[in-house]
């Protein structure tokens, strides 16, 4: 069984929360199919109907904008493919370097595949995508603009308003990955300007397995796949009730939360650098120096003279404790170094000794105070290791 004592990795992933297991096991009594006609698929009909508005109602969308998807990977991936492969839609793919793979890996393949061209923006040095460089890479036809709101392993928020303004310029369609965003941060999509977003349900406390895409005009897609019709025609299959219905009380609980949420973790990071600053401890960070452009749940840090891999491998092995290196779903490939990081231009020793380290809603002060007691431990033994090597 799991264990969430010294779990910081909330950025990969997120435990179910009892208001969501709740919503799921009542889900799974309702097993009739919601495009049955009977009255007695009423209940089923009513429990997607409410997620739909649930999840609706974290971005400030209409519940008839939200398709619910597998994932956030699968909404990226249909966004892209259905905009790239529009006829009418020519024109180059604008995105960022810090994109996670579920943009970065689609977006390669379709320009590929169709000689489009892939225009990859650059971050500043502390993650921040300049909206001066979305505006020189949107030059001719542009047919498309996808941008991550947060970054999963830096926490930096982008000027996504400024970057539609931008979009919008180029008669290019708008696209946002929420994932790190929504139900962390306070989303509006309205006040984006985004034409697409996309989130994930594991992210806050939901289910794995379904997400969903917010689409503003949602005759604008072609559909993710076809079949009987579900989803207002856009991705057909009979629905992931219980998942759904696990989305929607995350997102219900993550909304009446957000407040809260937001003072826990801004204290809980203040905590964790006064700890190590206290402990005399030497690090770096990865990230935006002002705090209004940073999700406060995420620290990326970089210490120098080791390599965190043996770090992060000791705060497992001895303390259980679990920090990430990066981006969890990066960790399957076998690049050496964050593409993130390096995009932003660290040097090696600084993409070397980097890990990241991101809390929620179940860590507590005295977590904090165990970790920061454990990295000085594991800091001193493996600087001292490398001193005498
Ligand atoms: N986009 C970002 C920024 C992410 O952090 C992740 C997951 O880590 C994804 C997309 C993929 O989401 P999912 O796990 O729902 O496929």
């Amino acid at each position: 069984m799991s264990n969430l004592n010294g779990y910081f990795d909330y950025n990969a992933t997120t435990p179910l929360s009892p208001a969501v297991k709740a919503a799921m096991i009542n889900a799974m009594e309702e097993f009739e199919n919601p495009s049955a006609v009977y009255a007695d698929s009423d209940g089923i009909k009513r429990l997607m109907a409410g997620a739909r508005a649930d999840v609706a109602a974290l971005i400030g969308a209409d519940p008839e904008q939200i398709v619910f998807t597998s994932g956030a990977t699968e909404s990226n991936n249909w966004v892209l493919r259905s905009i790239l492969e529009r006829k009418d839609r020519a024109g180059a793919f604008v995105t960022s370097a810090i994109e996670h793979d579920a943009t970065l890996a689609s977006g390669r393949v379709l320009c590929d595949q169709q000689g489009r061209a892939f225009r990859i923006v650059s971050p500043d040095g502390e993650g921040i995508i300049p909206v001066s460089g979305v505006e020189r890479a949107c030059w001719g036809d542009v047919a498309l603009v996808s941008i991550m709101l947060t970054n999963n392993e830096t926490g930096a928020i982008q000027p996504i308003r400024e970057i539609s303004g931008i979009a919008r310029g180029a008669n290019a369609f708008f696209h946002v990955d929420a994932v790190q965003a929504a139900g962390k941060l306070p989303v509006d999509v309205g006040a984006l300007g985004c034409d697409s977003l996309s989130l994930s349900a594991h992210k806050f406390h939901g289910p794995k397995g379904v997400g969903a895409l917010y689409i503003k005009d949602p005759g604008a897609l072609a559909p993710m796949i076809v079949g009987g019709g579900q989803e207002g025609g856009l991705r057909a299959g009979t629905e992931n009730n219980v998942g759904i219905a696990g989305m929607g009380a995350a997102a219900a609980e993550a909304r009446a939360r957000l407040a809260d949420r937001t003072a826990h973790v801004t204290a809980l990071r203040a905590a964790l650098l006064s700890e190590l600053h206290r402990r005399d401890l030497s690090f770096q960070i990865n990230g935006p120096s002002d705090q209004t452009q940073t999700a406060q749940c995420t620290l990326n840090l970089s210490f120098p003279g080791i390599r965190a891999e043996s770090l992060v491998a000791r705060l497992s092995l001895v303390d259980g404790i679990k920090v990430s290196l990066g981006s969890a779903c990066s960790t399957n490939k076998n690049s050496r170094h964050s593409h993130v990081l390096q995009a932003m231009g660290l040097d090696e020793a600084r993409l070397v000794g980097a890990m990241r380290i991101s809390f929620g809603r179940y860590t507590t002060p005295a977590d904090i105070t165990r970790l920061a007691a454990a990295l000085e431990d594991g800091l001193g033994i493996i600087q001292g290791l490398a001193a005498a090597e």
